[in-house]
């Protein structure tokens, strides 16, 4: 048995600050030539603990944390869209995730959106109130601690501040969460932390890489067990075609071990289970080899969760991002495991209610989790642009239930040769890229219909 590092996303509304975020954790690590030690994956960073402790220093013997847990995998694709598609069984592909708030613009739709997923999938996070070094008289001090940072402000700047972060607290508490700056939780079990940082600056960053270290080891080291022998398990992140390689996927393994030649079990996008042999595994050269080199993966024999690699193989034209990733193995019934995943989300139970289509297997999931949730029955769920037979069934469904005669479609299209289809069909289409609007949008529809 060993311990991985635990999976962190980062979420929330455009231009509050993730990229800003993840381009500073990993700037300042990989600057750090002293501590070093950083690992760059396909589509994910992995910060090793003791990089974190050395930037960290003081903080973090203070939050007594032990060397139970390895480092910080963060991954690079910010949003909830990328956090959906990062699934596993039954949950979040994330162990722990940032949920990002500009301090002075407070939650927006896709905050909102990212926190009901966060709780949804019951996935444990922290807040980081970003940007302030923009609260006015605000005082930067580069990469410092928020602690120290906050104590060299003056009176007036601590009070806005506290103002700001109340307004948080209370927008949370609307949405059913307990939360309280970081450095008056009491209970990390039953309160979110508030971190407020700048990612600009840097200043507050060091608490939040101490604080998910710290969340990991205290409620996470169970889930971070793997076995180091097992055949791997992991998620497809997306399929790429490579200069020289052809087709690959992009994945984050995070159980078990992956090696070169594995027979690996994926799934299609009409819904069947496809196996390949793994020809390659690769990660991103570092930077510095990468330079002098036309080369910009490195080969690997094995990989052992968590990492994030490139697989190239043949036959993986038609597989879908969000997929399984399984090793296929003697004592498991990997294929069926596989083909019973999918139907549990894609085949639903009821004979009559609305099509959902979706643009990765993961935010299908997640509607169709959602639409569970509120009791809206599904009359069929898939991947890809709506399409003909989709407006056709969907009329059938209309004729016989006018609240049935409708389309949710997350983050896809309509086919073009469709539109008029539709638009002569009566069938409604709810689209968009906020879940909850679109739902919320389809129970107004219902409601009226029904007045
Ligand atoms: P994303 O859409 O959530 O990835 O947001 P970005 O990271 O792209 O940030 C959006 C804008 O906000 C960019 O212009 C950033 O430079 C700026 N920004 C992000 N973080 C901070 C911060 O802490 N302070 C200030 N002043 N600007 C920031
Ligand atoms: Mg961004």
């Amino acid at each position: 048995m060993k311990i991985r590092s635990p999976i962190v996303s980062v979420l929330g509304h455009v231009d509050h600050g993730k990229t800003t975020l993840l381009d500073y954790i990993r700037g300042s690590t990989i600057a750090d030539k002293e501590a070093g030690g950083i690992t760059q994956h396909i589509g994910a960073t992995e910060i090793p603990n003791d990089t974190i402790e050395e930037i960290c220093g003081n903080f973090i013997s203070k939050l007594s944390i032990k060397d139970l847990i390895p480092g910080l995998f963060f991954i690079d694709t910010p949003g909830h869209a990328a956090f959906t598609s990062l699934r596993k069984r039954g949950g979040a592909l994330a162990d722990l995730a940032i949920l990002i708030v500009d301090i002075n613009d407070g939650f927006k739709p896709q905050t909102f959106e990212a926190l009901n997923i966060l709780k949804m999938y019951k996935t444990p996070f922290i807040v980081v109130a970003n940007k302030v070094d923009r609260l006015f008289g605000w005082e930067t001090h580069e990469c410092a601690s928020f602690k120290e940072t906050f104590n060299q402000q003056a009176q007036s700047v601590k009070q806005e501040l506290d103002v700001k972060i109340y307004e948080i607290v209370g927008t949370l508490h609307k949405e059913g969460f307990q939360s309280e700056r970081f450095d008056r939780v009491s209970d990390f079990a039953s309160q979110i932390s508030i971190i407020p940082i700048s990612a600009r600056s840097g200043e507050g960053i060091i608490e939040v890489l101490a604080m998910l270290l710290g969340l990991a080891q205290e409620y996470l080291t169970e889930q971070l067990e793997i076995n180091e022998n097992a055949p791997a398990k992991g998620t497809v992140l997306e399929i790429k075609e490579e200069v020289g390689l052809g087709l690959t996927v992009d994945a984050i393994i995070y159980d078990g071990v992956l090696k070169t030649n594995d027979e690996i079990a994926l799934m299609s996008s009409s819904n069947e289970v496809l196996t390949t042999k793994v020809r390659s595994i690769l990660r991103p050269l570092p930077l510095e080899e990468m330079r002098d080199s036309k080369k910009r993966f490195q080969k690997f024999n094995e990989v052992v969760a968590a990492a994030g690699i490139k697989i190239a193989a043949p036959n993986l034209d038609d597989v879908v991002s969000g997929s399984p990733l399984r090793v296929l193995s003697d004592k498991e019934n990997v294929k069926e495991e596989i083909l019973k995943e999918i139907e549990d989300i894609t085949i639903s139970t009821e004979d009559e209610g609305v099509l959902v289509k979706a643009d990765t297997l993961g935010s299908l999931e997640a509607i169709v989790k959602l639409l569970r949730e509120l009791k809206i029955p599904i009359r069929e769920a898939n991947i890809g642009d709506v399409n003909r037979r989709d407006i056709i069934n969907s009329s059938i469904a209309l004729s016989e239930d006018e609240a049935h005669g409708a389309i949710i479609a997350f983050n896809v299209g309509i086919h073009s040769n469709s539109i008029d289809d539709l638009n002569n069909s009566g069938v409604k289409l709810f689209q968009g890229d906020v879940i909850y609007q679109i739902i919320e949008e389809y129970e107004e529809w219902v409601e009226e219909k029904e007045a």
